[in-house]
């Protein structure tokens, strides 16, 4: 019941154009059918092999996100079923997603992770980085995956002047893409940023799905 409540809270805090993935990483699957049955049907997981039996054993219609690192060899195993990957990192992993998504005959959408964080240890591009692939004729040819926007984290920290700085940024990286490698792209428009913690900074600052999941299921071990 818990479940339910938080998601009508969280929900009712944020606006009906914003998506709200339900992070599920580490949950039993009762509790997954907890927030199934309150009506959520976005859910996020961030390791392919949980991803892969939760898809097995909870209702197909269920939109599955990956959020984490995701390595180029286990692109495989969700590539049937995935709704969206959101942390495209590298160009080697973006061509991995368009072969596998050829074999199933799917098109993959997917978001480009940004470093927006201070931390070395979060996953992404740089500006830079990100326009030269946009820009080169290999990314043109790559047919079966699809960039509908930008990921990103920000620092893990109690500063919210900072948090909301990076999520400022993110935007403005949103915004010089649209403006220029995707200004024909009516599909290219999300922002994922926000997590449990920083999402009503990140909703204020543009976010279009924000990814929550202590605050719906409870804290992990
Ligand atoms: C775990 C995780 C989240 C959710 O974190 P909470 O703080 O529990 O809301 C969001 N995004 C990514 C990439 C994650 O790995």
């Amino acid at each position: 019941m818990m479940i339910e409540a938080n998601l009508q809270e969280i929900s009712a805090s944020i606006p009906s154009s914003v998506t709200l993935v339900a992070v599920s990483k580490t949950k039993a699957q009762e509790l997954l059918e907890e927030a199934y049955n309150a009506g959520q049907r976005h859910f996020g997981e961030n390791r392919v092999q949980e991803l892969e039996w939760k898809f097995e054993a909870l209702p197909k219609d269920i939109k599955w996100h990956m959020i984490g690192h995701l390595q180029s060899k286990k692109v495989k195993k969700i590539a049937p079923f995935v709704h969206l990957i959101h942390g495209v990192d590298s160009f080697k992993l973006l061509k991995t997603i368009n072969k596998e998504a050829e074999k199933c005959d799917r098109i993959i959408d997917c978001l480009i992770q940004f470093h927006i964080a201070e931390e070395s240890t979060k996953f992404g591009f740089s500006i830079e980085e990100a326009e030269e692939m946009i820009n080169s004729p290999e990314f043109f040819s790559l047919k079966n995956v699809r960039i509908i926007g930008v990921m990103g984290m920000a620092t893990f920290t109690e500063n919210t002047t900072l948090i909301r700085e990076e999520f400022t940024h993110l935007h403005e990286i949103f915004n010089q893409l649209k403006r220029n490698q995707f200004r024909h792209a009516s599909y290219f428009k999300e922002i994922s940023m926000g997590m449990s913690g920083d999402y009503q900074i990140a909703i204020e600052e543009g976010s279009t799905m924000v990814r929550v999941g202590s605050a719906i299921f409870g804290a992990r071990n």
